[in-house]
């Protein structure tokens, strides 16, 4: 089938389509399931562009596959989840012959807006994942890493409201709102020095002021806080809430902090299933390492899939560690002869181990332990 699947992926990397526009994508990649006797839920979770096809008799064990497909404003496939459609959609279409003699289920997750709106949070929400014993997929990217460091993430908004008044008529009636948040950054400064590894807050001003000659009576900031695990970032989010609400207090601001889109998961890869994923590929001739140690990749949406269910999202070098995805070099390696081997090489890697799941109770069983052990650390750690 590799004709066929890089066929696809160069479709959807000619038509790139942003987060929750990926209706032809969508379109496409169902299609092609249905053509292969899945049956095909669209319209899920409440996202246009997601979709879940499903084959088998519906009991355990049940092995989902993820497909992204969602581009970036204005550099098209530059995160290469063409490659990731087209590596899932085979690993499907392999398995389906032999689905049958498994007992098993397997899904295929369409998976929109990664890149913008994070559309695997609302479908962990819509109970998508229920019943799942592996979620798998492959990420392009310029190691080879069995695991891809991510962070748990969140934003906030900080609104400070204070009183307008003339700088120099009346400055004693006015309450500067924009000092209030001037003095959370300086606050966050001093709390930087005193994070623990992996936890970080970068913050932007949207509103402060609007002429010179009035003292700003609202001013506005973003700050995004990302931390190694979700308990990481429960205690990060008391801290930048305190220096917010200490920098009211000093000034007589008032101040309001929400929450702005969805919390990010941090990402935790199952050992068992990285582990049957990276001999699969090893004997295909690659070998996967583990990331290097002190290097974070942002934060993916898989976090909350990976914390929900065991999950693997590991990466497939298809340029040299010097690159970078997210650059038009990365758009188009991922339309290049090096996207299509690491695509074929996910695509196989992935069948196996959702075969050996799908096959093999024992693997299940240990995913589990080791996902239940994980769980119980995070919660400590
Ligand atoms: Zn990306
Ligand atoms: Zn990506």
């Amino acid at each position: 089938m590799a004709d066929r699947l890089w066929e696809i992926s160069l479709e959807l990397h000619r038509n790139p389509e942003l987060s929750h526009q990926e209706h032809r994508a969508a379109a496409l990649l169902a299609g092609e399931l249905e053509s292969f006797g899945f049956s095909v839920e669209r319209d899920v979770a409440g996202l246009a562009t997601a979709f879940v096809g499903s084959i088998g008799s519906g009991a355990s064990p049940r092995v989902a596959l993820l497909l992204e497909y969602d581009a970036l404003p204005g550099l098209g496939h530059a995160c290469g989840h063409n490659l990731i459609a087209a590596a899932g959609l085979g690993a499907a279409l392999a398995l389906q012959p032999l689905i049958q003699a498994t007992n098993g289920s397997l899904l295929v997750v369409g998976a929109p807006a990664e890149e913008d709106g994070g559309g695997k949070i609302a479908e962990v929400e819509a109970g998508v994942f229920e019943g799942v014993d592996a979620a798998l997929m492959f990420h392009p990217g310029v190691h080879n890493w069995s695991w891809a460091p991510l962070t748990a993430m969140l934003e906030l908004r900080v609104t400070f409201h204070g009183k307008a008044a003339h700088p120099t008529g009346n400055p004693q009636d006015g309450v500067d709102a924009l000092n209030a948040l001037i003095r959370t950054f300086n606050e966050l400064d001093v709390l930087r020095r005193s994070l623990p590894s992996g936890s970080h807050v970068q913050g932007i001003i949207t509103h402060g002021g609007e002429v010179t000659n009035i003292i700003p009576d609202f001013a506005q900031g973003r700050f995004a806080l990302r931390a190694l695990t979700t308990s990481a970032l429960d205690r990060l989010v008391d801290q930048v809430r305190a220096c917010a609400e200490g920098a009211a207090r000093v000034t007589s601001a008032s101040v309001v902090i929400e929450n702005e889109g969805a919390t990010y998961a941090h990402f935790r890869s199952n050992p068992v299933l990285a582990g049957t994923f990276s001999r699969h590929l090893a004997r295909l001739g690659i070998s996967a390492t583990e990331p290097q140690p002190g290097v974070y990749l942002g934060s993916s949406d898989i976090g909350n899939v990976s914390t929900t269910v065991p999950t693997i999202h590991p990466f497939l070098q298809i340029l040299p560690p010097d690159h970078s995805d997210h650059t038009p070099d990365f758009a188009a390696a991922a339309g290049g002869e090096y996207g299509k081997a690491a695509m074929l090489a996910a695509a196989e890697a992935l069948a196996c181990t959702a075969f050996d799941v799908l096959s093999d109770p024992a693997v299940v069983e240990h995913a589990w332990t080791a996902f239940n052990e994980q769980a119980a650390a995070d919660r400590s750690g």
